[in-house]
């Protein structure tokens, strides 16, 4: 074993990275721990939550030690990072997409990502069911919502929400399936996620289909679960502390 830098050096320094593919499978242990225990305080079944692992930043090999120690569903942020990890792991992962989609690079998304959480926006949305079209398959999104209402974020306007869904809607070789959100950092996030699940029960009443919460991350998974999400999107808490220098 190599000797380990103190703690309080950890972040600054880079390190240390947790290379070790025992150090994934304990995390993702712990994680699971977490949904459950969260699960059975809001008397949900732990079974009702999707854990996706969120891999950008980190290498292949720590992906393929999750893999191993169980975990099906991986998240990608940037579609080259996707394209470079669904060539390095092969068949057997279902991915996602999570991270701000641009037009030009939606070809690289649809129809390798089994669900993209990040559709905001109408041009986008009929970029993807063109192409979606154009391959002979329906691509499964979710709307990101912008529950802080912060015209910097990424996602639509919480009141135009139901309006962009219905339109969506029309559109063939597309399917919306459910909603996502990303909390402002500095903010108790309990209020965006109770906003968010009342947004989709809304639309549900409309829209069957509309059935998925996307919500919660490493630091506010148990509060997400809570408020209902069916999907939790956890990166650090799988796969170890990300290098201060990449996003
Ligand atoms: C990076 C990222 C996550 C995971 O964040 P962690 O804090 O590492 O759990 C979740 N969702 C999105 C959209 C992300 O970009």
């Amino acid at each position: 074993m190599p000797m380990m830098p103190p703690q309080s050096s950890t972040r600054a320094s880079g390190g240390p990275h947790p290379d070790q593919p025992s150090d994934v499978a304990r995390r993702l242990e712990d994680v699971h721990r977490r949904i459950a225990g969260a699960a059975e305080r809001a008397g949900r079944s732990p079974h009702a939550v999707t854990l996706v692992a969120i891999s950008k930043s980190f290498p292949p090999e720590l992906v393929r030690a999750a893999r191993q120690a169980g975990q099906a569903d991986f998240g990608e942020a940037r579609a080259q990072e996707l394209a470079r990890k669904v060539e390095a792991l092969g068949p057997g992962v279902r991915w996602h997409f999570v991270g701000r989609l641009q037009r030009n690079k939606v070809a690289d998304v649809v129809g390798v990502a089994s669900l993209i959480h990040s559709m905001d926006r109408l041009k986008l949305a009929e970029e993807i069911a063109g192409r979606a079209q154009r391959g002979g398959r329906v691509q499964r999104v979710l709307l990101q919502v912008n529950t802080a209402d912060d015209p910097s974020k990424a996602g639509v306007a919480s009141g135009e929400a139901l309006a962009m869904v219905a339109k969506v809607r029309e559109l063939p070789g597309i399917a919306c399936e459910g909603l996502m959100t990303m909390p402002a950092l500095d903010a108790d996030p309990r209020p965006a996620f109770a906003q968010l699940r009342a947004l989709r029960d809304a639309a549900r009443e409309r829209f069957p289909e509309v059935q998925h919460l996307s919500m919660g991350m490493t630091g506010d998974l148990e509060v997400a679960v809570e408020e209902g999400a069916t999907i939790v999107r956890v990166g650090e808490g799988v796969f170890g502390p990300r290098r201060a220098d990449s996003s």
